[in-house]
């Protein structure tokens, strides 16, 4: 049976690229004779917004989308990833890190990789004694990369429109895994959970290609089974950039009071036309 889902973090309203994102997987499920499931991604408790999760069950309606199942919410499994965490601290993976964004920001050495800065390692440093000594202090957990990817050894995954990827998650360095403030980071719920709702087909945004580099090395630490991906391409605004709140993409609800209907939108993102000045392109 295959199992596709959307997966938004409710930080704000979804806009026609969400749209396009929740049709491809529905869709894709649907094809199949298969099941499409609605997870909200609300760890972050200083972004996620309650309004936000009603205004996404309405856009998706207002889209014509229907989903199997209740909707998930990623703050009811906090047990989960905290249980996954410690089977990564009992095998010596993760170290606290005390750094703040501008301690990171500030550190002239920082490379980049796809996710944006390389963590320099500050923290894995640390000797025992003045680790244990700021253990009070607020601290993220991090992935000690070089020693995960020791251990798992070379992994691939398969993309239906890349084929075969040999996953390099060192280039993305020592990434967070539990927050200083949620006790989870999105690569290690993201993880935790396709696995744990049984999804056998990732449908998301090629933003996040890179992404399930470490995702696949998590699933191999973690014993997890892993799913097909398919990363579809970004629908980009008329500036040819990719659609976001940000650079002014109207929202599905502004798009909706303007007079729009749903199931001709959604029509027009299934067929790519184009439609009040966005269209689908590759990223
Ligand atoms: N929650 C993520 C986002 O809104 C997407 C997660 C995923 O599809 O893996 O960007």
């Amino acid at each position: 049976m295959i199992v596709s889902r959307f997966a938004p973090s409710p930080t704000g309203r979804l806009h026609a690229g969400h749209a396009a994102s929740a049709i491809t997987a529905h869709d894709f499920a649907r094809a199949h004779g298969g099941r499409f499931l609605l997870r909200i991604e609300d760890i972050d408790g200083t972004r996620s917004r309650p309004e936000h999760v009603a205004g996404i069950v309405e856009d998706l309606a207002w889209l014509g989308l229907r989903w199997d199942g209740p909707v998930v919410y990623q703050s009811a499994r906090l047990e989960l990833y905290r249980q996954a965490l410690d089977r990564l601290r009992a095998q010596g993976l993760l170290y606290p890190c005390f750094c703040t964004r501008a301690d990171i920001a500030a550190s002239a050495s920082a490379p980049h990789g796809p996710g944006g800065a390389v963590y320099p390692g500050t923290c894995r440093a640390l000797p025992g004694d003045a680790r244990a000594a700021r253990m009070a202090d607020p601290h993220a957990w991090r992935i000690d990369m070089a020693a995960a990817v020791a251990i798992a050894g070379p992994i691939d995954w398969h993309d239906s429109l890349a084929g075969n990827v040999r996953a390099d998650p060192l280039a993305q360095g020592d990434v967070v895994l539990a927050r200083k403030d949620a006790p989870a980071s999105y690569h290690l719920a993201v993880t935790i959970d396709d696995a744990a709702q049984g999804v056998t087909d990732v449908v998301r945004g090629a933003d996040l290609f890179a992404a399930t580099d470490i995702h696949r090395l998590l699933q191999a630490l973690l014993d997890l089974p892993s799913p097909r991906y398919h990363h579809h391409p970004l629908l980009l605004g008329p500036d040819g950039e990719r659609l976001a709140k940000r650079s002014g993409a109207p929202s599905l609800a502004a798009m909706r009071a303007g007079g729009v209907d749903g199931a001709a939108l959604a029509t027009a993102l299934r067929t790519g036309q184009r439609w009040v000045g966005f269209s689908v392109a590759c990223a």
